[in-house]
């Protein structure tokens, strides 16, 4: 049975000569694992080899799930270019690619959703305008907090996760940390019953509890929200992701 759907590649690794195992985050599909015959042949029905965030058309048969579908046809959706302006800023692309291995690793073969696949468009259309650090920053953090909220995973970031004090109804110099165990943000009264928290600074506090606000936060704050969001990744995975160490040493 052939499946046509629009979809963004995420994943492009050679097969043979001549083929590659491609895979791709599907609109209506969800995510998919396909072989590309022939396509690194000169003269392909895919014009030429299938990369990482080419996105488009793609028809595929997937008559037994467990194994790999079969790529039958592909059609970018912006001719030759795709998103291959994302290299020009080595930055831009590490975190492009840290996107897709997190919605690599956080979502299952054929479990569609189709907001994640908006979200994911968009990130990548963002980071492809071009942006300074900061922005990329930004935009990062939202695509990853939304990636974490439509796998049902979302963190707590209003309140404390554990005892639900609202963090706006907080007193001055409260101390917030984020707990990974907790599933969000710890407050002072709670802290030592979650020996994994990270402590927060009060302005990285007050971003990750009004996320509207994170397009104005400085870089060093930024910075910060992203070392604990590896960290939950890391927590959540119980492994570090292979890109986190190419964002914050950059
Ligand atoms: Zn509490």
């Amino acid at each position: 049975m052939l499946t046509k759907d629009v979809a963004i590649c995420i994943r492009a690794v050679d097969f043979s000569e001549t083929s590659q195992i491609v895979t791709f985050f599907a609109r209506a599909a969800g995510k998919i694992s396909a072989i590309a015959k022939g396509s690194k042949r000169p003269k392909s029905t895919f014009d030429g080899p299938i990369e990482i965030f080419s996105y488009g058309k793609i028809v595929f048969s997937d008559s037994n799930k467990e194994k790999l579908a079969t790529l039958t046809e592909f059609e970018s959706a912006y001719g030759s270019a795709g998103f291959t302006g994302l290299s020009n800023n080595l930055f831009t692309l590490n975190c492009c690619l840290f996107g897709s291995e997190l919605l690599n690793k956080f979502t299952h073969d054929y479990d569609p959703h189709p907001k994640l696949f908006d979200d994911f468009l968009q990130f990548l259309q963002n980071a492809h305008e071009g942006n300074n650090k900061s922005e990329m920053l930004a935009l990062l953090i939202l695509f990853q907090l939304g990636l974490l909220k439509e796998v049902g995973l979302r963190p707590v970031l209003n309140a404390c996760a554990n005892c639900k004090t609202r963090y706006e109804g907080r007193k001055t110099g409260d101390e917030f940390y984020f707990s990974s165990s907790a599933n969000g943000l710890i407050c002072r009264d709670c802290e030592a019953s979650f020996p994994d928290k990270v402590r927060l600074t009060q302005t990285a506090a007050n971003y990750l509890s009004n996320l509207k606000l994170i397009a104005e936060s400085k870089e060093k704050t930024l910075n910060e929200i992203e070392m604990v969001l590896i960290h939950h990744f890391t927590e959540l995975l119980g492994r570090k992701p292979k890109m986190a160490k190419h964002i914050l040493l950059s």
